[in-house]
Order: C-alpha cells, then sequence, then structure tokens
C-alpha cells in the first residue's frame, strides 16, 4: 500500500463505533481506522492536526505497551500510524457518507489531521481462498464486564448480585437506546461452563443490540438494525451458515435443521473462545478460578438450579480469561476510585507541573505501565497511590469495552463431501480459527467523575424500577 497513491475506490466502508470508522481495502486484507469528532464542535475547538496525531500516537502505544503485554501478543494488533493525503481523505469521507447508519451520524469523520490507524483485517483470515471456496465467518463479542464487583467501597449491596450490563440494560431502554431488553449476561459467558456459555451466545444472537455482529467474507452479514425495532432476521444468518455445517446428526430433508445450525455455530464459537487463540494449540490447559469475584448474576435468565458448583473456571490462555484478568484490575470500583481522582485533582490544582510526571494524559509508555504494575495495595494516603490506582482502573475500563473477533473457515474442500465416518474421527478439526482482541483505546481521565454519576444513576433507576418494595 503506497500511501502517496491513495484511491478511495480501493476502499469500502467497513463498520463504525462510538470514536472511529473503519474502512477495508478491497484487496489488501488491511482496514484504515479513523477518529470521528462530534459534528456541531467548532472549528476552534476541533483539533489541530498535530493534536490528532498525538491522539493517534497514544492509541497505539496505549495498545502496544499497555494492553498487549497485559492481554498477550497473540491475541493484540496495535497496527501503526499512517499519514494520508487530505484530499484521498476527504473523498473517502464523501463516499461512505450513505452507507453509515444514522444513529451514528451525529458524528463526522476526521478529514481535517489526515491521520489515521492501519490494522490487519481481522473478519478475514489471509490465504484462505487458497485452501477452501467458503469465505471465513467473522463474530465479533463486545462481551462488556464479565465479574461482580467485590469492594468494600460499595455503598449499594445489590451491586453485589446483579451485574452492570444487565442494570445497565434497564436504563437504556427507558432512555430509548434500544427498544428491547437484551436477555444476555456477560457472568454467562465468562463463566467458563459451556452451557452458561451457550445460552449467553443464544441471547446474543436473538438481541446483538452493540454487543455481536458476524461477517462473511469480510462483509457483514448479521448485527442490530439501524432503527433498532426490527430483530435481525435469525433464518437469513442459518441460510448463510448452512454451507458450513452440512453434516450432523439431525438431518431433515437432506439438510440440518436451523435450530441444528445455530447449535453446532455456538458451539465452534464457544470452542474458540475457550482455546488458548489457535486451532495449533494442543495441552491440558490451566483453569483460571475467580473465586474472589461475583460467579453469578441474579439477573441472568440462566436457572439457578442448574448452576453446578467447581465448573466455573476459563482456560488461562484463553481470550475471556485474558479480558476478564484485566478488568479485574478494578478492584476499588468507581466508587472507590473517584475519591482517588478528587486526590489528584486537589494535589494537581496545588502543584501543576506535576501533570506530565504522572501521565494521566498519557504518555502511555513502559513507564505507565510500570504505574500500572507495581501499584501498592494498601492506600497510604499518597498522590502516587492514588494515581496507581486510577491507572490500573482505566486500563480495566478499556477491557471492559473491548471487542473480540473470532474468525473460521472450513479446514478445506474435501471436508464438504459428506463423510459419513467423521464421528470416528473426532479429533479432525473441521475449522481453522483465529481469535483477536480489539478496540483498545485508552479511557480518558477525565471521564471519572462522569463514570462515578452514571453508576449512581444506572443503580438508582435499577432499584426503583425493578425492586418491588417489601
Ligand atoms: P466503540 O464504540 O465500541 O468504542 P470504536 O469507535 O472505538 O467502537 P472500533 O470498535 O475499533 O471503534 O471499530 C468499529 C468497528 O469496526 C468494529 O466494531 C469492527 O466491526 C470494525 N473493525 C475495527 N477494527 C477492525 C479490524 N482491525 N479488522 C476488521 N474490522 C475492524
Ligand atoms: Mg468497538
Ligand atoms: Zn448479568
Ligand atoms: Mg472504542
Amino acid at each position: 500500500m503506497e500511501l502517496d497513491k491513495m484511491d478511495e475506490n480501493d476502499w469500502k466502508y467497513h463498520g463504525e463505533g462510538n470514536k472511529s470508522l473503519v474502512v477495508s481495502h478491497s484487496q489488501h486484507c488491511r482496514v484504515l481506522r479513523l477518529l470521528k469528532f462530534p459534528s456541531e464542535d467548532s472549528v476552534h475547538t476541533r483539533q489541530t492536526a498535530e493534536q490528532a496525531f498525538r491522539h493517534i500516537l497514544n492509541i497505539v502505544d496505549y495498545s502496544k505497551y499497555v494492553m498487549k503485554p497485559l492481554l498477550g501478543d497473540k491475541y493484540v494488533h496495535s497496527g501503526e500510524v499512517v499519514k494520508l493525503p487530505l484530499d484521498f481523505v476527504r473523498q473517502l469521507s464523501l463516499k461512505v457518507q450513505q452507507e453509515r447508519p444514522e444513529l451514528r451520524c451525529d458524528k463526522v469523520m476526521d478529514t481535517f489531521s489526515g491521520c489515521g490507524l492501519c490494522l490487519p483485517n481481522l473478519t478475514q483470515l489471509p490465504l484462505h481462498h487458497l485452501r477452501d471456496h467458503r469465505p471465513p465467518i467473522c463474530v465479533e463479542i463486545k462481551p462488556k464486564c464479565g465479574f461482580l464487583p467485590y469492594s468494600r467501597h460499595i455503598t449499594k449491596e445489590f451491586k453485589r448480585k446483579v451485574c452492570r450490563f444487565c442494570m445497565h440494560q434497564h436504563f437504556k431502554l427507558a432512555n430509548g437506546k434500544w427498544k428491547r431488553l437484551s436477555r444476555y449476561c456477560p457472568l454467562d459467558l465468562f463463566s467458563g461452563s459451556k452451557q452458561r456459555m451457550f445460552v449467553a451466545l443464544k441471547h446474543l444472537l436473538e438481541e446483538p443490540q452493540n454487543n455481536l455482529k458476524i461477517f462473511k467474507g469480510g462483509e457483514l452479514i448479521y448485527s442490530c438494525q439501524d432503527d433498532a425495532k426490527q430483530q435481525p432476521d435469525l433464518n437469513d444468518l442459518i441460510q448463510h451458515l448452512r454451507p458450513y455445517f452440512p453434516h450432523g446428526n439431525s438431518l431433515y430433508n437432506g439438510h440440518q435443521s436451523g435450530k441444528a445450525i445455530l447449535n453446532e455455530f455456538i458451539q465452534v464459537i464457544c470452542s474458540a473462545l475457550l482455546s488458548g487463540g489457535d486451532t495449533n494449540r494442543s495441552g491440558e490447559p490451566r483453569k483460571v478460578h475467580l473465586s474472589e469475584s461475583g460467579l453469578y448474576c441474579e439477573a441472568s435468565p440462566f436457572p439457578r438450579e442448574l448452576l453446578r458448583n467447581g465448573n466455573h473456571s476459563l482456560p488461562k490462555d484463553s481470550v475471556l480469561a485474558k479480558i476478564l484478568q484485566v478488568q479485574i484490575l478494578d478492584n476499588l470500583d468507581i466508587e472507590g476510585i473517584y475519591p482517588l481522582f478528587k486526590r489528584i485533582e486537589q494535589y494537581l490544582e496545588e502543584v501543576p507541573k506535576e501533570r506530565n510526571r504522572l501521565q494521566v494524559d498519557g504518555p502511555y509508555t513502559e513507564s505507565f505501565m510500570d504505574t500500572v504494575k507495581n501499584c501498592p495495595t494498601e492506600d497510604d494516603g499518597s498522590v502516587e497511590y492514588a494515581v496507581g490506582k486510577v491507572h490500573q482502573y482505566r486500563v480495566a475500563m478499556t477491557a471492559k469495552d473491548c471487542s473480540t473477533m473470532i474468525t473460521f473457515a472450513p479446514c478445506g474442500e474435501d471436508d464438504e463431501e459428506h463423510q459419513p465416518n467423521l464421528e470416528i474421527q473426532p479429533t479432525k478439526p473441521r475449522f481453522t480459527y483465529s481469535v483477536s482482541i480489539l478496540d483498545l483505546d485508552p479511557k480518558p481521565y477525565e471521564g471519572i467523575p462522569h463514570q462515578f454519576k452514571l453508576d449512581t444513576k444506572i443503580v438508582n433507576y435499577y432499584l426503583r424500577n425493578t425492586q418491588t418494595p417489601p
């Protein structure tokens, strides 16, 4: 890819989140991630090109020096900052505009700085088309927070029983963000129990919201509809998946029933989530036990009587174990963090020049990471302790908001013919897959007061509206 010969016709709209818009290359397995800004921002408050460059560099540094060492090399692709011709970026912005979902159009793509992030296209498997004509399927999951807080700073006991995601659902419904409640509970997905994970994934498929997207050959085929009134069509998805699951036990009219296909599909996702990241790893995985964190959310639709003790563990190197391990760095909860934030603010009011040394706004170098790793466990009243805990909290927030991508494809053409002896060859893998973690941006230090207020609102709303007084 030659940066001075960029042509907008080689790129197409791929997707977007709250912070960035992504375009993919039509031939190479590459995407460009471009930042977005609120459209009402006046020219004066817009970042300068220099600031935008710094901002993107911070994102890459944070991924490289902070998140990657914590989550593991094999899952994280940090990408590189690229300087793009302004003309290219402007043409691209015009080209993608009509493809953008309406609910995302409150923000505009950055067409001023010419900076972007170049990443591998994780919805694809490079060179896969040489082995099989069926394009890779990619499942993107935004799992959210997988444990119940256990901090002694918590004032509302309910937070120890019902998880943040489940509480937040009610608040989002009331605010019109979604039209229906999701029955997904992150604690089931992170449980390590195949039964609970299956149920969690089934609920994600039924109501994907912004927690699930499915791609085929790099194209989005299943996600939450724009107007959110309509549920996405599971039958469409089944038709897409049918060629990938040609055999099975429950044959109906010569092919599998839709339900059987979805079951197999969910099982493939489950195995990938429990694996060490790729198909070619073996050995009995070591398990991560999460005894100190809450294991079951009272709002989950998973029947409590089916919970079995000792079943709750994730293999140590699995993507979910890695994400959870980082999420748990938030061990004080926002209720314990907010007072520490105020301690830092007060200190910086007295000694403003310390802001750089304390690295509250980056740069996200190895020394930032040292503070995260070596933060004392006991509060000695120092500003250093406060900074360490706030850094840890922010790192955990990133892990609570990241996504994981599971991309898989059939191993080869020969698999497509009906193989009656498949059952007696249980070790032959049918799919090859790769698992990655994306969207690892730093969460702003200044966002902490907002997080504190939001937490109070969500919990109060939940208590008022779902708990009937005795
Ligand atoms: P959020 O609102 O979740 O914070 P964001 O604005 O930070 O999102 P991303 O999640 O990084 O943006 O990207 C938006 C979407 O673009 C993703 O959900 C994913 O579907 C797609 N995407 C991002 N990076 C890649 C990649 N490397 N390969 C393929 N698709 C990608
Ligand atoms: Mg995202
Ligand atoms: Zn829950
Ligand atoms: Mg993000």
